[in-house]
């Protein structure tokens, strides 16, 4: 017998949001949106969003008219979606919010009794963590099986894509040419020695690049690649993606691996910052891509609400919103894009699928350690 969550949500037709846009309403939305990011400016490396538990949006008694969510994403990003989403649909929802590991373990220990009916958080090796801890279940919606590419979404139907990330290469253009950049790899050769700025290992944006060119490279390459990139170190590594494009800003290294949206707030603010953006890998296999994602808890009570609010999550009312809110770009295709996101151009993403993160982590975690990458 099927799981209630099995069965496929009605599709979204409420066209209010659009509607909205130009409304005075929307207006609003769109300025919180604008100001508040994804995650937080000063991000701790421990965590996707680093903030105490908190819980909001007391719910209606009646869990069939809410769907608890177990986030890691910033509060104030996703509430006003969520209300939205509410008005939209009358479907309540009771958000906590904490970072990825904690909401993981707590998701474990509640097991089938967890209160939450539905597990939002950032990068697709956390996210099949979750799903090899047997925290998640299936979804077949043909609702995401349309907006979200298959190589954005678990094979099972575990989780699925919300929005993307490009973890690219970023460099100091006034002793860098955008000619002297090309790969991920090629960040290994001594051309850049003492020139390289990472971040920490232990951050799965890294686990999940490591993890892709494994599967590009293979094991011996890739390991050779990361003793390079240890080799090329002009300093410590870095906690997090902001810091580490501060210093290439501060002339502390001349290159080095963030996150576009870490960026992107950067130059939101400061139009000048001496920092430059290069699409890594377009000769070869594409930037590499990761999601911020969802799936529906094993323990669910209101699986059919949880799927509802992925679907609306993936629609072209929510999409731009979503993504271009943490200046993420979106997971459906044909979607508009933010001025900000359209100035950096095109690129090639790597056609990979996601799940790939997840299971060669554990490889990807054994190397970097045995390379030296702290
Ligand atoms: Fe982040």
């Amino acid at each position: 017998m099927p799981s209630r969550a099995m069965m496929s949500a009605a599709p979204m037709t409420t066209p209010l949001f659009l509607t909205l846009k130009t409304s005075s309403a929307a207006l609003a939305l769109s300025a919180m949106l604008a100001l508040t990011g994804c995650n937080k400016p000063a991000e701790q490396s421990s965590a996707d969003n680093a903030e105490a538990p908190t819980k909001s949006e007391s719910a209606a008694a009646d869990t069939g008219q809410t769907v608890t969510i177990y986030s890691s994403r910033n509060e104030q990003l996703i509430k006003p979606l969520l209300d939205e989403f509410t008005k939209q649909t009358g479907i309540n929802v009771d958000l906590v919010t904490d970072s990825s590991g904690p909401l993981i373990a707590r998701l474990k220990a509640e097991g089938k009794n967890t209160p939450a009916d539905m597990l939002l958080t950032v990068d697709a090796g956390n996210l099949w963590q979750a799903a090899q801890d047997g925290l998640l279940q299936p979804v077949h919606s043909t609702v995401l099986d349309s907006n979200v590419p298959a190589k954005y979404r678990d094979p099972d139907g575990l989780w699925t894509g919300l929005s993307l990330r490009a973890r690219t290469i970023f460099y100091d253009p006034s002793k860098v040419k955008p000619e002297q950049l090309s790969t991920y790899a090629d960040l290994a050769d001594p051309k850049w020695k003492g020139k390289l700025c990472l971040r920490t290992s232990k951050k799965v944006y890294n686990q999940s690049l490591v993890a892709s060119m494994i599967e590009h490279l293979g094991r011996d390459k890739t390991e050779q690649i990361v003793r390079g990139w240890v080799a090329n170190l002009a300093t410590d590594v870095f906690s997090d993606d902001t810091n580490l494009l501060e210093a290439i800003a501060a002339g502390q290294c001349e290159v080095g691996i963030a996150n576009s949206y870490y960026y992107g707030r950067i130059v939101d603010e400061k139009p000048d910052f001496p920092v430059k953006i290069f699409w890594a890998n377009q000769g070869t296999t594409g930037t590499h891509v990761n999601i911020s994602g969802a799936g529906v808890t094993l323990g669910a009570k209101n699986p059919e609400g949880a799927i509802k609010l992925m679907e609306w999550l993936s629609s072209d009312q929510a999409q731009g919103l979503y993504a271009s809110a943490d200046k993420e770009f979106p997971v459906k295709e044909g979607i508009d894009k933010s001025a900000l996101l359209k100035s950096w151009g095109e690129f090639k993403q790597d056609d990979i699928n996601v799940q790939k993160f997840g299971a060669l982590q554990t490889q990807a975690i054994q190397m970097m350690d045995k390379a030296g990458y702290k």
